[in-house]
């Protein structure tokens, strides 16, 4: 039996990634993506990987890009609620503005994602929810109370999700990479990128294939009794 995943963000960075690493585990894989049009061309064309477009911000967006999923490629059995952006500033110059456009994003987009899948996931007592939070909603970040807030938000569905999903066969679990080379991080600074990698005791950025891997681990069918986990990959950057 062939399962279809369906990755957010799923045609650039660690999302293109987990896309290619589903689609070699043997999955069916649609990946959305919000206005890149032209990576989103060239992923395809380099992978045969479908690419679906639309904000995951916008609740019946999600919807209608979902059921069209579900029309071309079957039921929808892993969700990975990859997609993410981050809008930066310290907390005495942050705009309402970049507060919501992170929470819709990377928190209420989990929820506009999630919820349209789950109704199915729930009948057919299989489903797998993968949500790609951070490390930085584990312990914070200078100058990312929008995000932070977000990516630990994302660490309470997982925990009630899996509550409510166990008996129905579902699992929802999250990945905390720490600092992986993708656009996200090289649009940092190079001096502030620096100073990152010498925190890690890995003394290197992590690598989108090292997340993939996270999640094809955890999107596979005889990983049922693993349930409302955190996995970490950062790299050893431990913190209390
Ligand atoms: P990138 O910026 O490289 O890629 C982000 C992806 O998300 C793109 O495909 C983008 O689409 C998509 N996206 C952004 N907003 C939306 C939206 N509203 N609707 C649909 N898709 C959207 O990010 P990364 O690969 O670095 O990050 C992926 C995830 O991993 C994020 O959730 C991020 O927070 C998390 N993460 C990343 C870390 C890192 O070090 N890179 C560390 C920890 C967590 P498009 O191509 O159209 O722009």
């Amino acid at each position: 039996m062939t399962r279809t995943a369906l990755v957010t963000g799923g045609s650039r960075g660690i999302g293109a990634a987990i896309s290619v690493a589903l689609k070699e585990a043997g999955y069916t894989v649609a990946a959305n993506y919000a206005g890149n049009d032209e990576a989103a061309a060239k992923f395809s064309a380099e992978t045969g990987i479908k690419t679906y477009k639309w904000s995951v911000a916008d609740y019946d967006a999600c919807k209608a890009g979902i059921a069209q999923v579900e029309a071309d490629l079957g039921p929808v059995d892993v969700l990975v609620n990859n997609a993410g952006i981050t809008r930066d500033a310290p907390f005495h110059k942050m705009t309402p503005q970049q507060w919501h456009d992170v929470i819709d994003t990377n928190l209420t987009g989990v929820f506009n994602m999630t919820h349209p899948v789950w109704p199915g996931m729930r009948e057919r007592k299989f489903g797998r929810v993968i949500i790609i939070s951070s490390i930085n909603g584990q312990k914070g970040q200078f100058a990312q109370v929008n995000y932070a807030a977000s990516k630990a938000g994302d660490l309470g569905i997982v925990k009630s999700l899996a509550q409510e999903g166990a008996r129905a066969g579902i699992t929802a679990n999250a990945i905390c990479p720490g600092y992986i080379g993708t656009d996200m991080v090289m649009a940092v600074p190079e001096k502030v990128r620096e100073s990152i990698i010498a925190q890690i005791p890995a003394g290197r950025l992590g690598t989108p294939e090292e997340i993939a891997r996270c999640v094809v681990f955890l999107a596979a069918d005889d990983a049922g009794f693993i349930n409302g986990s955190t996995i970490s990959a950062n790299g050893a950057q431990f913190f209390v």
